[in-house]
């Protein structure tokens, strides 16, 4: 269901469906690896993990990184504890896992596979720009047979590849070509096209991702499905992705809040927003904010209050003309009116309520719409002191304090 009100005149959807998608967008959860690479972040408990696992379930999002067992004992028993999880409670989540194009980090997936069952795509990386080249000291021959050995290697262990080359958006169009192409001759079925660095525009996006899609996967007559990925130091992460979408990728990953390297990933939350209200995806999102503060507190980076949808101030407003609009929609018993008439993101669709509260920007409406909403029985008398007391605050009343002066009032 796409934004819909009657009282609401569309722009983005004047000529038609927003997004234009040739099948359902799919997402991949990289909050457990790319989101733990994250300066600030702390490695959960395996018991948060865990429950992060089942809440991207609960999303219906499709594939989540496990981590990089590669990485040593830790990363390696909490991957296996995530994929026995995924088996034991019949999971519909695809696991990946992350491993660099060497044999010590490809053969630790396998093993997990053995142990569990659970098929686990292989997702090794491997840098693809000339910057990247010339600071590495790699010939485009060495790329191109680590591609062959590290594809090859995954494939004699019965691994799906998903074949990533990192900093696609700064890599030259023959690389581009060379490197994908002898992924896809040793048995690559996903392709990962990176913004690594949160360089690229939607612009480029389009540009990139039509030119592989070209000149690659049309070329070799498989079916390739192609995976964009991308990051936020350009602030554009969101739109990119959805221009990604739109430009043939069959899957965009993401983290929660966004946490990840540097500035961070895609947003998968504000991803999963934006696809559900540009009506490509129908999807039950009430746990959306639990989601995201459950991985708040297990990675322990606060949700600014600012943040789209699930911050704590998203929907809560004590401005004046603002509230009373609000306050007007509600009283014609109207949630749907109420919850759009000031914000593009209806509350309800994520389980979430419009708040009105009390401060120097307010109006005596907000003060009998709060009292009623506390069940106290408003009186002239009690609006005026709430209502001259938030006048002199220089920030808004705390519950605690506008109930102090409810109780001096009665007094
Ligand atoms: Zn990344």
């Amino acid at each position: 269901m796409p934004l819909n009100h009657k009282l609401i005149y569309d722009w983005n959807r004047v000529d038609g469906q927003e997004l234009r998608l040739a099948g359902l967008p799919m997402l991949d959860d990289e909050t457990l690896r790319d989101g733990l690479q994250s300066p600030s972040v702390l490695d959960p408990s395996i018991r948060k993990k865990i429950q992060i696992l089942h809440l991207m379930e609960d999303l219906g999002i499709d594939s989540a990184d496990l981590g990089l067992p590669g990485a040593g004992p830790r990363a390696r028993g909490d991957v296996l504890r995530l994929a026995q999880e995924i088996a034991s409670s019949k999971m519909r989540i695809r696991p990946n896992c992350a491993a660099r194009t060497l044999e010590s980090d490809i053969r630790p997936i396998a093993e997990i596979v053995q142990a569990t069952g659970v098929e686990i795509e292989a997702a090794t990386f491997l840098g693809s720009s000339p910057i990247r080249q010339y600071a590495e000291d790699w010939t485009l021959d060495f790329l191109l047979r680590t591609t062959e050995q590290a594809v090859n290697y995954a494939r004699s262990l019965g691994l799906p590849v998903m074949y990533v080359t990192e900093d696609t958006t700064r890599a030259r169009p023959e690389v581009v070509i060379r490197l994908y192409k002898t992924a896809i001759e040793c048995g690559a079925r996903a392709i990962v096209v990176c913004d690594t660095v949160g360089h690229v525009t939607p612009r480029g996006v389009r540009a990139l991702l039509g030119f592989v899609r070209e000149e690659v996967v049309k070329p070799s007559g498989e079916k390739i499905r192609v995976d964009w990925h991308g990051h936020s130091d350009r602030g554009m992460a969101v739109a990119n992705s959805l221009a990604a979408f739109e430009a043939g990728a069959d899957q965009v990953h993401g983290t929660a809040l966004g946490v990840g390297e540097r500035v961070g990933n895609t947003p998968l939350d504000q991803v999963l927003v934006n696809l559900k209200l540009m009506g490509s995806l129908d999807r039950d999102l009430r746990k959306l904010k639990e989601y995201c503060e459950v991985v708040s507190e297990a990675v322990g980076v606060p949700i600014p209050p600012n943040y789209p949808v699930v911050g704590a101030d998203a929907f809560r407003t004590a401005t004046g003309v603002h509230a009373a609009a609000v306050i007007k929609a509600l009283r014609k018993d109207d949630v749907e009116l109420a919850n759009q008439v000031y914000s593009g993101v209806p509350s309800h669709w994520f389980g979430l309520e419009q708040k009105i509260e009390i401060g120097p920007m307010s109006g005596k409406s907000n003060v009998i719409f709060w009292l009623e909403r506390h069940g106290i029985a408003t009186s002239d008398d009690l609006v005026e002191r709430i209502f001259a007391r938030a006048k002199q605050a220089d920030r808004l009343l705390t519950d605690a304090e506008v109930l102090k002066i409810c109780r001096e009032t009665k007094a």
